[in-house]
């Protein structure tokens, strides 16, 4: 045809027509394709919006950081189909410590891990110390990264090794920052199909985390409040507490009973600078232990040993005068059974004076019935160790009017209560045993022939007997009951024991006598011997006056010299006659033969 033809060109035309038509058709489909795929892609991304405000929003509403980091784990989690998860938190970290990084919450992964020393340690113990390494420097950018190569090999082997990493099972990591600050790391592990998470899927877990980073800051800081708060209203009801005792012993054991309370110590004891030993001597023991190892501790039957300034935990916060607080056991020297998690040691300082030392020891759980269950991850943090600062404070003030009051109404050699005490005291004891209905008993001793004593052997041998009769004396005094005991002459104590009869008071001297009359008191290589004579007197039975009553006991001290010495002696009634007591023991050895 020729292709000037009309009909041809026609023909031509068409047919180019419809070769543009169909690059215009194919390039539509193309379009309509990329089109296609640009809404799938933002779709996935809306949805991926959608999730993570979803996800952001339900983490903002948790105001508990476990339940916070549980479910901002659980997510990401889901996301990227990832069976185990841990989040690691920036902790407190004490004077002399790097900075390190500890698991708050995991999922997945064993509960124990063997630490570098060979020891089964619970995982929320373990920790990564912060250094200038690769890994570090990773982690401060605040980017999720991977920690494994694709042949799932670690891609920071020194610190894998030097950090303990194996033990985390993880594959990436995301950096959690708030303010431009790391302030933990949650670590993620394999998909469930063992494919590792790719790069180009990061951005979910790393948009999370900014928010839950946030919310953790936030979560923290309210929980920190929350305690602060408490903490105040701890420090008040201490102070209301405080301020009702007079007794220095009761001020000293109600301090640290509210302090180890207040901290959740496993145990305390407050301990006292001696001024004329220059030492730091245990005053008093609280704590959730064994009832006869506290009792054992506030008698003194359990000796403990007086730390010098400067000398242990204590001495060392009594000489820098500010609390000391160790959390790593393995820098807590391990004495007795018990074994020690963390210690604090917080000095008791009055006006630029050094009082003492409030020590505690480990943390427990309180379950709801009361009972204390030792908390081995526990460890005494800032807030603890600011609150106990705080009741040292508050109590060093009273402590110190209190151990001038103490030192005012005790005898400076036996430590029994003077006789001005008695005179403040006696009266007021029998008043109250008169309108209460109540018996009371007074028991008056003197020492046997102390005066030949003396010339025999000399005053400090004297003074050395007087000290350990007293202590002996003291030792009759029971738990619980309110026995009071004095030295109201030089060789004469005496002892008020509120709601006793004088009966149950006989049986108590005369077992007392009995064994100090089997007792040899050793000193400066000489055997000792002394003896006693007791009178005891009830009030309300042989008397309902107590000037009178104790006469009546001081004329039931003086029957015993007469006949013999070495006794103990109930008084006679009141009315003189012939209803004297039956009582009265009767081994009158005369101790002239003992000691002179
Ligand atoms: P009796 O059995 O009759 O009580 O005889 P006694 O010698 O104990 O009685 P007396 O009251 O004559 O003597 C008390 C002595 O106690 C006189 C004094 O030397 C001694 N004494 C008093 N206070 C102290 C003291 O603080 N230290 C010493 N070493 N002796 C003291
Ligand atoms: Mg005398
Ligand atoms: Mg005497």
């Amino acid at each position: 045809m020729d292709s000037s033809n009309p009909k041809f060109l026609e023909v031509t035309s068409a047919v180019d027509n419809f070769d543009n038509q169909g690059d215009l058709i194919r390039s539509l489909k193309r379009e309509i394709k990329t089109l296609k795929s640009k809404v799938i892609t933002q779709d996935i991304r809306i949805f991926e919006m959608q999730a993570l405000l979803q996800s952001g929003k339900g983490l903002s509403n948790i105001m508990n950081l476990s339940q916070l980091l549980d479910t901002f784990m659980a997510v990401i989690r889901e996301r990227y189909d990832v069976v185990n998860s841990s989040v690691l938190l920036r902790e407190d970290f004490e004077n002399g410590e790097k900075e390190f990084f500890q698991v708050k919450r995991y999922c997945s992964l064993d509960d124990h891990y063997i630490d570098m020393v060979g020891r089964r340690e619970p995982l929320f113990l373990f920790r990564i110390e912060k250094n200038n390494g690769l890994l570090w420097q990773l982690i401060q950018q605040g980017s999720v990264f991977s920690v494994r190569d694709l042949q799932k090999e670690p891609r920071f082997v020194t610190a894998w090794e030097k950090l303990n990493l194996d033990i985390l099972r993880s594959d990436f990591w995301c950096p959690l920052i708030k303010s431009g600050e790391v302030i933990g790391i949650l670590t993620l592990g394999e998909r469930r199909d063992g494919t590792q998470v790719t790069e180009s899927e990061y951005a979910f877990v790393q948009e999370l985390a900014s928010i839950a980073a946030t919310v953790i800051d936030s979560t923290l800081k309210y929980e920190k409040n929350q305690r602060i708060l408490n903490n105040i209203q701890i420090l008040y009801d201490v102070h209301q507490e405080l301020s009702t005792i007079n007794d220095f012993k009761d001020l000293c054991k109600e301090t640290i009973r509210n302090a180890v309370r207040a901290v959740k110590a496993q145990k305390g004891n407050l301990m006292l600078l001696n001024r004329t030993s220059g030492k730091l001597e245990l005053v008093v023991a609280w704590g959730y232990i064994d009832e006869s190892v506290l009792d054992g501790l506030n008698s003194g039957k359990i000796e403990t040993k007086a730390f010098e300034i400067g000398e242990g935990i204590a001495g060392t916060a009594a000489l820098q005068r500010k609390p000391i607080v160790v959390n790593n056991r393995d820098n807590i020297p391990q004495m007795g059974s018990f074994e020690t998690y963390c210690i604090s040691s917080i000095p008791v300082i009055n006006g630029g004076q050094l009082e003492g030392v409030m020590n505690f020891t480990n943390k427990v759980h309180l379950e709801k019935d009361g009972s204390a269950v030792l908390d081995t991850l526990g460890r005494f943090t800032r807030e603890d160790v600011s609150l106990l600062q705080g009741i040292a404070d508050q109590s060093a003030v009273s402590l110190h009017k209190s151990r001038l009051y103490s030192a005012s109404i005790t005898d400076r050699l036996t430590g029994l209560h003077n006789s001005r005490y008695f005179e403040d005291t006696y009266y007021e004891f029998a008043a109250k045993a008169a309108v209460e209905n109540k018996p009371l008993t007074l028991a008056v001793l003197d020492i046997d022939h102390f005066k030949n004593f003396n010339d025999r052997y000399g005053h400090k041998a004297g003074d050395y007997i007087l000290k350990s009769v007293a202590s002996m004396f003291i030792e009759v005094k029971r738990p619980f009951k309110r026995d009071n005991s004095y030295r109201y002459g030089g060789e004469e104590f005496c002892m008020v024991m509120p709601e006793t009869t004088a009966e149950e008071a006989f049986e108590i001297f005369e077992e007392y006598r009995k064994r100090l009359d089997k007792t040899e008191f050793e000193y400066e290589g000489q055997k000792l011997k002394v003896t006693v004579s007791i009178g005891l007197a009830q009030m309300g039975l042989h008397s309902s006056d107590a000037r009178v009553l104790f006469n009546l006991a001081d004329d039931a001290l003086y029957e015993c010299k007469r006949n013999g010495r070495n006794r103990v002696q109930l008084a006679k009634m009141e009315v003189a006659g012939e209803n004297s007591s039956p009582m009265g023991s009767d081994e009158a050895t005369g101790s002239e033969k003992k000691v002179g």
